[in-house]
């Protein structure tokens, strides 16, 4: 979402709190207070989760997304953003993919094949 300098109308960077036109400090929830957007990396968590457990050895993808769940879960508890409930539900549901490959190794033998169907 673009923003403008409330004292000389030129546009801002995004997250930039000072003017580079005219140098004057602009509040970051001055002209952007209704602005609430969806964060992109709990979608992506969620979607790679869930992918995880659709693949029958999927365990990395699993992994892969609990760290982008956490990280997007990160973003939304320290900035302004959407989607909590999905960050979290991917992070549970990479998590709990993880255990699984894990329970799989466990109980196999410690073969190199069958570390491979962990990941
Ligand atoms: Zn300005």
């Amino acid at each position: 979402m673009q923003k403008f300098c409330d004292n000389c109308g030129a546009e801002l960077k995004e997250n930039s709190d000072v003017c580079l036109k005219c140098g004057k400090y602009v509040s970051k929830t001055g002209n952007n207070e209704n602005v609430v957007e969806n964060n992109k990396l709990a979608l992506a968590g969620f979607i790679v989760s869930i992918i995880s457990c659709i693949l029958p050895f999927a365990g990395i993808i699993g992994m892969i997304g609990a760290i982008l769940s956490g990280i997007g879960l990160f973003q939304i508890t320290n900035g302004n953003e959407k989607r909590k409930g999905l960050a979290i539900a991917g992070l549970i549901i990479g998590i709990l993919r993880v255990i699984y490959g894990f329970y799989i190794i466990i109980n196999l033998n410690n073969s190199f094949n069958e570390l491979m169907i962990f990941f």
